[in-house]
Formats: C-alpha cells, sequence, structure tokens
C-alpha cells in the first residue's frame, strides 16, 4: 500500500518560553523522559522523537514550554525584533508567534496584539497570560482599519503579518487526499484562494505604511504560490516607494521561493513532504537610508 504523507513520523518540537524558563533547564527536565536535540535554526526550540505527546506536561501546563512547529518557530525568528523595540503583531490569535515575539525581545519594549475574531482574541489573551508575556497589548480590532499615524502605531518598528490563509500547508490529513487539487487551485481558478490573497495583499501593503515600520515579515501556512510569491510580487512596487525591499530569510535553510519574481531566493519555503508542514515566509526590510530620522 502508498505510504501517506499524514503517517510519516514526524518529529515534535517545543519551543522553551525564555520568559519563564531557561533553555538548559527545560533541556534537563525534558531528557528524565524523552531523547531532546537543540534545533540548528530557532534558538530554544528543542526537536524530540515522533510519538513524543505532550500535551498533559507539568511544563506545557504551566506555560514554561510551548508546542509549537519547526516552520511556525522561523516566523518570529526571521523578524529579530530587538528588547525595546514597539512590534506589531498584526493578525495575531492564538498568539504562539506574539509569545515567542516576546520571548526574543526578552519582555522589554512593547508588542501590540491585534486580532479581528472576538472568540480568538480570548484564546490570544489567555495565551499571553499563560506565557507570562507583560509587555504585549491585546487590541481587538481589524488591522487594517488600525491608523499608521496614531501614537502608538507610529512608534512601530516591526510587524509580523501572518494572516488569515488556505492553511493548505497545515492540513495533514486532508493532504493524503487533496495534493492534485492542490495543483489545481494554483491555476488560480479557486474562489477563495483569490479571496484570500486579495486580503493579504491588502494587509501587506497596509504593513508598509508605518512610518518607522523598518522590518516586516509576511508568513503563511500555505503551499499556493498565489497566497505566497504572487502576494509578494505583486506588493514590490509599493514596498520600494517606501524604501523596502526583499531581505534574505534564514539564509541557511535549502528550500527558496519559486522562482517567479526578482528576490525569489531571499523568500523561504518549507516543504509538505521534507518538512512535514508547508510554511512559507518573506521579510522586507527598509534601507537605512528612508528610515525616519529619529529612528
Ligand atoms: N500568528 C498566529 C499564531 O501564530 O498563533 C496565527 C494567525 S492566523 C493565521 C490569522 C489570524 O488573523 C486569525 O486569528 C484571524 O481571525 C485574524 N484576522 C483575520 N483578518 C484580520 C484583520 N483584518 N485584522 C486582524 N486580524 C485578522
Amino acid at each position: 500500500p502508498q505510504c501517506k504523507i499524514s503517517d510519516m513520523p514526524k518529529p515534535r518540537y517545543v519551543r522553551v518560553n525564555t520568559l519563564k524558563m531557561d533553555v538548559e533547564s527545560a533541556i534537563l527536565e525534558l531528557t528524565k523522559q524523552y531523547a531532546v536535540d537543540k534545533d540548528d535554526m530557532v534558538p530554544g526550540l528543542l526537536k524530540l522523537p515522533p510519538s513524543t505527546d505532550l500535551h498533559k506536561h507539568p511544563l506545557v501546563i504551566n506555560g514554561s514550554i510551548f508546542m509549537q512547529g519547526r516552520a511556525s518557530s522561523m516566523v518570529a525568528a526571521a523578524l529579530e525584533p530587538k528588547p525595546g523595540w514597539w512590534v506589531l503583531d498584526a493578525c495575531s490569535a492564538p498568539g504562539n508567534k506574539t509569545v515567542h515575539l516576546a520571548a526574543i525581545m526578552k519582555g522589554k519594549g512593547k508588542i501590540i496584539a491585534c486580532e479581528l475574531d472576538k472568540q480568538r482574541v480570548k484564546r490570544l489573551e489567555a495565551t499571553v497570560r499563560l506565557a507570562g508575556a507583560t509587555n504585549v497589548k491585546v487590541k481587538h480590532e481589524d488591522f487594517l482599519k488600525l491608523n499608521p499615524e496614531e501614537p502608538c502605531c507610529s512608534k512601530i518598528r516591526a510587524i509580523l503579518l501572518d494572516p488569515s490563509c488556505s492553511g493548505s500547508g497545515t492540513a495533514i490529513d486532508r493532504l493524503d487526499h487533496l495534493l492534485p487539487s492542490y495543483a489545481a487551485d494554483d491555476t488560480g481558478n479557486s474562489d477563495r484562494l483569490m479571496k484570500l490573497a486579495a486580503f493579504q495583499k491588502k494587509a501587506l501593503e497596509h504593513a508598509f505604511s508605518f512610518p518607522a515600520a523598518e522590518r516586516i515579515v509576511y508568513s503563511t501556512c500555505s503551499i499556493h504560490q498565489i497566497e505566497n510569491e504572487d502576494v509578494v510580487k505583486s506588493v514590490l512596487p509599493l514596498a520600494a516607494s517606501h524604501g523596502f525591499q526583499l531581505a534574505p530569510v534564514h539564509p541557511q535553510w535549502p528550500r527558496r521561493g519559486l522562482p517567479v519574481l526578482d528576490g525569489s531566493q531571499h523568500l523561504l519555503r518549507t516543504d509538505l513532504v521534507e518538512d512535514g508542514e508547508g510554511f512559507f515566509i518573506a521579510l522586507f526590510v527598509r534601507k537605512a537610508d528612508k528610515r525616519p530620522q529619529e529612528y
């Protein structure tokens, strides 16, 4: 019988929440029960054997470690916000990347976590509480309606934009059946994909209008070109008019964007089969001479 993608053994990853516990202590604790390896891409990310179930582990329950995939953990790491910065997580629930940002920033500075959906705001607040991320301010708002000139927004130096997407890179149980139709969707015929891509483009365009922004990460858990490279390609002229250009995302990672635009080698993809999930990450950096003087 054919081997199914959903049946392939995949390592489990946990991210140490360094706001609550240091990495070496977490390793010491976890190695009592499991074989633990440090990930070579993301600091604080640990790899455990495929069958590991940590849902009820005390370190998970008390927010010292988060069950977070490797590709998902690469996103906040790609933004590289500095402790003390003002940062915006534009579409943030359930908040896994928000609290990763807080850990990278050592709890210093400010993170505005914006979320449109009321129910999901509750999950976001619970994640923030569990992580002990005291520098996060949750905002129940439409990111597209945030005014970049408002006092808090005008200080924002880094934006993480992880908008709603098709989720085609994570729907593992459906993958075995749907791979051929994904290819069909990529012709651009799917109404749903086109609507998602239109929103993603609008959101990315809005991110460029934040006056102090110097780093913007755009990510999806989609395998579709229409939500990934095509969105990035369509905003390049606007990005350039604000002084932004594509910059390499985790350059040591081997799988890059599809070669359908200039700078595709800077984009990062993870592979559904090789990596067990299909993610996409793009990083825009504003040229130093195009940043506001006071920053
Ligand atoms: N970054 C999150 C994490 O890692 O935990 C996952 C974000 S999820 C892919 C996208 C989120 O964006 C959803 O919770 C959705 O409700 C929210 N969203 C969609 N449109 C939005 C908008 N216009 N403004 C703010 N949030 C929005």
